[in-house]
């Protein structure tokens, strides 16, 4: 024990010589400098003895003032100065995997190392950690998994949760276990910092833990809502009549048009504008369609014209343009290259910021670009608190983000852009005011904006619960509902009940609310179950390439449009790919039409002729390869992926597997004399939506459908769906491990009594018995 701790005394005295020589070279020099200049500094003292004294502590200030990149240091250096900084062991989470990763190497350079020594980071596929690792940034789903095996956290000294104000499910859910945790390891100390955030909420959570407010400071910014713009440019407001939702094809003849003809287009795209000047007076659907962010409506031409006039006429400073995801700000991007001075390299420097970029383009975010350049970098909410942008003077914000909601009713997740709250508005216009007073052009009315919520809604409220119910279940948390019970703000019962409910259906939990193995294959998959049985399916029976792209499909904007005025052209245009009674099945070809399309460059006009968004089809292609890597991780696909796609061309067996994932999604088809109707369990009869490739049909062959979601208007509407025979249904609609057979076969047996004779329901599910007992075999 006397060696030990002489080696780790000694190692200790290494890490404070180290630090000290760097400290007094020239650069260390300039870098304590920063640093000190940092509000956060100047509460070193303080935050570091309320830590010592107290088992949790809240820490809020504005962003930007250094909480992220010092407080874990402060804690690293005092745990370093007393001669325990070999044994310290801080572990700081991030929501998202980029901030990790761009916090850890800002540290290290802060600290005169390579990343790697005293500073780490993990996220998924990625990691920078040795074995001086004291401090290691990870992402918020890393920690969990870890608990997954380490319940205690052993060896951990600091658990430091960032941005907490973000409520996201991760993060509620992970307070959860450690509140649990806290008094097993009365040691251990949790930091929980924050921006803007209701601090009383969190500190009546952890029994009054005390908060410290760092004081910030930001210059002035000037806001512009929609109407200022609009009159700043001068153009008169002109009657608004009728949306023309395809704007897409406008887009496209400019994009063909010569580039004299620019200035008019322009013009007239903020004529388009214009006409929404007068926003409070249209309905909230209308509203939505003249204000959502795709390039098919006035949004992408209003950035235009602010970025190329800032560039023009504007005084020095980086622009910060905030979108709702990855799809809309690379639309955005390749837009604006087209553009005659946004897109020329020797006046601008046109950068992209969100969740999935690669790590060397982050690292030119923060880098001033050379005189003479403007810097614009396209960002998704990331760029509100967790990475800050030094040089930003010009925002502007599209007043969205991508957010998922929940409908309890179907049960269906959906992951769309929706209005932010005054607390992110707010944020994102602070963004401007850093280092210089800044201005900030929010890209709606002000009227919309006195709409918004005041804080967002925390996801666990929000989203549905089955992903989380299978992580408690992995983490052997004991029952779900009393489990939840526990959070900062627990969910609805019927939502909890829906989610376990649903679980049992499909076949990931058993009767008693364990895992079955097909659950434990899912929560090695971060993605919706639905998705997640589909995909472990295409890979086991090696179809994999349809069921990627229907996966990816179910994730994005529908890529089949339908324009008011062309309706019955974009019908057509879709039933070239209705070969099968499937809309997945379209999808399917569609897409795989749009690839080789791509491979001559011709995928913009493939879309073009066939009323495809290029937008979903290029989103598509991304999701595919995060879906094959994900298999890949589990050891679902080998590396090289040579035999998944062996049967890849077999329409009936992609068809069982789409069953297989949609279940119970399903309805019966009930011919009568000149066409069919549809009926589902619970709701009676139902219908297709117009666009749907079965809508079109006065026959189906088969006598179900299964359906990816149905929604409730004035009936029930079922999207995309694809019609399977009964062995299908029979093999495939549930699980088929063993843990739950007799529990799904009720299930399952359920739905054959409600739409066969008895006698027929009985002889399928003894079949069904016969069958699951051979494929266990
Ligand atoms: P907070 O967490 O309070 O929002 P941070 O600790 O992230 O603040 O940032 C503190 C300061 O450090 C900011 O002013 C920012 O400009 C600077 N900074 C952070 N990351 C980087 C980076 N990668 N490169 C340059 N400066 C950075
Ligand atoms: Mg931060």
């Amino acid at each position: 024990k006397a060696v030990v701790e002489k080696i780790l005394w000694q190692r200790s005295l290494q890490m404070l010589d180290q630090q000290q020589t760097w400290q007094e070279s020239p650069e260390g020099r300039r870098m304590l400098e920063f640093r000190r200049s940092l509000p956060a500094y100047k509460e070193k003292e303080a935050i570091l003895s309320v830590i010592s004294k107290n088992q949790v502590v809240i820490i809020s200030g504005e962003t930007g003032c250094g909480k992220t990149t010092q407080i874990p240091q402060f804690i690293l250096e005092s745990e370093t100065e007393s001669l325990h900084g070999a044994v310290c062991n801080i572990i700081c989470t991030q929501p998202r995997r980029i901030s990790a990763m761009s916090v850890s190497e800002r540290i290290a350079l802060e600290r005169g190392e390579k990343l790697g020594e005293s500073v780490g980071y993990k996220v998924r596929f990625e990691g920078m950690k040795g074995k001086d690792t004291r401090l290691l940034f990870c992402t918020t789903g890393i920690l969990l998994r870890r608990l997954l095996v380490d319940r205690n956290l052993k060896g951990v000294t600091h658990v430091i949760v960032d941005e907490i104000h973000e409520r996201g499910m991760n993060e509620d859910f992970l307070l959860i276990v450690l509140k649990d945790l806290l008094p097993r390891r009365p040691e251990l100390r949790l930091i929980l910092m924050s921006a803007t955030l209701d601090a009383q909420l969190f500190s009546s959570y952890f029994d009054a833990a005390p908060i410290i407010k760092i004081p910030g400071f930001t210059y002035p910014v000037k806001s512009y809502f929609l109407e200022d713009i609009l009159q700043m440019t001068g153009y008169r407001l002109t009657p608004y009549n009728q949306i023309d939702d395809y704007g897409q094809e406008r887009m496209w003849k400019m994009s063909k048009q010569a580039p004299r003809k620019r200035k008019s287009q322009i013009a007239s795209a903020v004529e388009d504008a214009l006409r929404a000047a007068d926003f409070k007076n249209y309905s909230p659907q209308t509203q939505e369609s003249l204000l959502c962010w795709n390039p098919d409506c006035i949004g992408f031409n209003l950035i235009e014209y602010i970025l190329s006039n800032i560039c023009e006429n504007e005084r020095r400073g980086a622009v910060l343009v905030f979108m709702t995801g990855w799809d809309d700000i690379s639309s955005l991007n390749d837009k604006l290259l087209a553009h005659p001075i946004l897109g020329d390299p020797n006046r601008v420097l046109l950068l992209r910021c969100h969740g999935s970029m690669a790590s060397s383009e982050q690292r030119l975010i923060f880098e001033e670009p050379e005189d003479g350049i403007r810097k614009i970098v396209l960002a998704t909410n990331i760029a509100e608190t967790s990475i800050t942008i030094n040089d930003v003077v010009f925002v502007l914000d599209c007043g969205k983000a991508k957010e998922t909601s929940y409908d309890a009713l179907n049960n269906t997740p959906c992951l769309l852009p929706s209005w932010i709250s005054k607390v992110s508005a707010l944020q994102r216009r602070g963004r401007a005011g850093r280092v210089q007073p800044g201005e900030c052009y929010h890209l709606y009315p002000r009227c919309v904006y006195d709409a918004f919520a005041e804080y967002q809604l925390a996801e666990i409220l929000r989203t549905p619960l089955q992903s989380l119910c299978l992580q408690i279940k992995s983490l052997k948390l004991g029952s779900i509902s009393e489990f939840l019970s526990r959070a900062l703000q627990s969910p609805e019962l019927l939502a909890v009940q829906n989610a376990i409910e649903y679980l049992k259906i499909i076949g990931a939990l058993d009767e008693n609310e364990d895992l079955t193995i097909l659950g434990r294959y899912l929560t090695m998959l971060p993605v919706e179950p639905k998705l997640g049985k589909m995909l472990i399916l295409g890979a086991i029976f090696n179809c994999l390439d349809p069921i990627l792209t229907i996966a990816a499909g179910l994730n994005v904007r529908d890529p089949f449009l339908t324009p008011l005025d062309k309706k019955d052209l974009a019908e057509a245009a879709k039933s070239q790919f209705a070969q099968d009674y499937s809309d997945h099945l379209a999808l399917v070809r569609a897409y795989e039409g749009w690839k080789d399309a791509e491979v001559d460059q011709a995928g913009y006009e493939y879309c073009w002729k066939n009323f495809l968004s290029a937008q979903s089809m290029k989103a598509i292609d991304a999701l595919r390869w995060e879906f094959l890597s994900l298999l890949k991780d589990i050891g679902l696909v080998d590396s090289n992926g040579t035999t998944c796609n062996a049967w890849s061309h077999d329409v009936h067996l992609i068809r069982a597997v789409i069953c297989y994932g949609l279940y119970p999604g399903i309805c019966s088809v009930v011919h009568n004399e000149k066409s069919f109707s549809l009926k589902t369990m619970e709701d009676g009869q139902v219908l297709l939506y117009s666009n749907s490739v079965n809508a079109r049909e006065t026959e189906i062959p088969y006598p179900w459908l299964v359906f990816n979601e149905k929604i409730k208007v004035n009936s029930v509407f079922l999207r995309d769906s694809t019609a399977v025979p009964d062995s299908v249904l029979l093999l495939f609609g549930g699980g088929i491990s063993k843990g739950d057979a007799d529990g799904h076969l009720k299930m399952l047996g359920g739905y054959l009594e409600f739409f066969m004779k008895p006698v027929v329901a009985d002889m399928y599910l003894t079949i069904k018995r016969e069958l699951d007992n051979l494929i266990q075999t």
